[in-house]
């Protein structure tokens, strides 16, 4: 069973899932979509602005097994559905979780582990719909109305997004297949980047991702690190 919610408003739609699951416990699929969120909710909580006019959304996919690359796979899917639809060039993959058009965030992905229900919960929002202006001056937010030139159907996306994901979910017995075609939409390939994880800074050449989905710096001795969480920060070539 498949369940759809569409609100105008939500707080988020990351917290309506948790909210509706607890009080409906059981294998059903939800797909929670918000035309506008209040609170979007980014990694470690940071807030995902969530105007009108985008595409946010939670919904789960069941699958038995935990891979450690799941947001990268997640990833793939949106680049390769959003290459092939738009025919956008130079979309990349930031790892872990965001779509970049050029220096600027288009997309950004949550996900999070169910061990107990064996399933994925996924945040995703798409800058779809919105006038860059929209967003605040500080935020390197891209928009797709720009890029494309014409407005897109969010609830049309929405069934493609998910279909798509469906329609790939095998490769998670297979990441190699989907770790090689993010490599080559790598945002920051070769690029120095500082990893920071908790008070931890590591800074090293970005050499790629390796199939357990953790990315690789490489130091100037060397020595390759390889990071498993945390963000990267990109540091201006010299
Ligand atoms: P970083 O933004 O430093 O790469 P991150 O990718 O881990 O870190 P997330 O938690 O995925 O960050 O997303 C939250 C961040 O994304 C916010 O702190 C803000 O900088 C940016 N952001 C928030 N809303 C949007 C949006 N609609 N479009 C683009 N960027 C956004």
């Amino acid at each position: 069973m498949k369940t759809k919610l569409t609100y105008q408003l939500l707080d988020s739609t990351m917290k309506e899932y948790h909210r509706i699951t607890q009080s409906c416990p059981g294998t059903h699929q939800w797909i929670i979509r918000a035309k506008k969120q209040k609170e979007g909710k980014g990694r470690e909580d940071r807030l995902w602005h969530s105007p009108e006019g985008g595409l946010w959304l939670t919904f789960d996919i069941y699958c038995q097994d935990f891979s450690p690359s799941f947001p990268l796979f997640i990833a793939y899917c949106l680049h390769s559905l959003l290459v092939e639809l738009y025919s956008l060039e130079n979309l990349k993959i930031k790892w872990p979780n965001d779509i970049m058009w050029q220096d600027k965030k288009l997309g950004g992905i949550l996900c999070e582990h169910n061990e107990r229900e064996q399933k994925y919960v996924i945040g995703l929002g798409l800058n779809t719909n919105i006038r860059e202006n929209t967003f605040p001056k500080t935020l390197n937010a891209a928009v797709l109305l720009s890029l494309i030139g014409f407005p897109t159907s969010n609830k049309y996306l929405l069934e493609l997004i998910i279909s798509h994901i469906n329609k790939n979910i095998h490769l998670l017995s297979n990441p190699n297949i989907y770790i090689d075609y993010i490599n080559l939409w790598l945002y920051g390939k070769n690029q120095f980047a500082q990893a920071y994880i908790g008070n931890k800074v590591i800074i090293g050449k970005n050499i790629g991702i390796a199939e357990n989905g953790t990315i690789l710096l490489m130091d100037k001795e060397g020595n390759i690190q390889e990071i498993n969480s945390g963000s990267l920060h990109f540091l201006p070539e010299t």
